[in-house]
């Protein structure tokens, strides 16, 4: 993993797995139903065949993607399409269920559990947060807006 963790982009940067997972599987979220060759999803990241096979399996593993074998101008590859659909998938790259190591064992009933998980709640009231100054921003200037404070706490 180390040197997925190292890796260095076109652009001089370093990023880590968890956010080029993130990357990834916004990409394949944005190609809806239809999903993605992984061989043009590896040119768009910049990423080694190697690099992003194991991002995919990652994904993959945690329920998140499904893998198809298709056959591509003579060639077997994989498409890679989400099985899990959001309605809106501005807010993916930081969801925190994406990079999760319990992903595999957070049940709805489980002891690890949406409905009990701080990561997922602090998300989602940062996301709320941002749609909130998102709205502020977009009403007229002589319009009052009730002000909503929210305390994000650090996890
Ligand atoms: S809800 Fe929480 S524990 Fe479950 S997968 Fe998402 S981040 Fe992980």
């Amino acid at each position: 993993m180390g040197k997925l963790i190292e890796q260095d982009n076109n652009e001089g940067r370093e990023e880590s797995i968890e956010d080029l997972t993130s990357k990834v599987f916004k990409l394949i979220v944005e190609q809806g139903k239809e999903g993605i060759l992984q061989s043009r999803l590896w040119k768009e990241l910049n990423l080694t065949s190697r690099d992003g096979s194991r991002i995919a399996m990652r994904l993959e593993k945690r329920g998140l993607v499904t893998r198809q074998r298709v056959l591509e101008n003579g060639r077997w590859t994989f498409r890679l399409i989400a099985l899990r659909l959001p309605l809106d998938t501005t807010s993916i790259e930081g969801a925190p269920c994406v990079t999760c190591n319990l992903e595999s064992m957070c049940t709805e009933d489980g002891s690890v559990s949406p409905n009990t998980c701080r990561l997922i709640e602090n998300w989602v009231l940062i996301e709320m947060s941002k749609r909130m100054n998102d709205k502020k921003g977009s009403n007229t200037a002589n319009t009052t807006t009730a002000t909503t404070n929210i305390q994000i706490e650090s996890v």
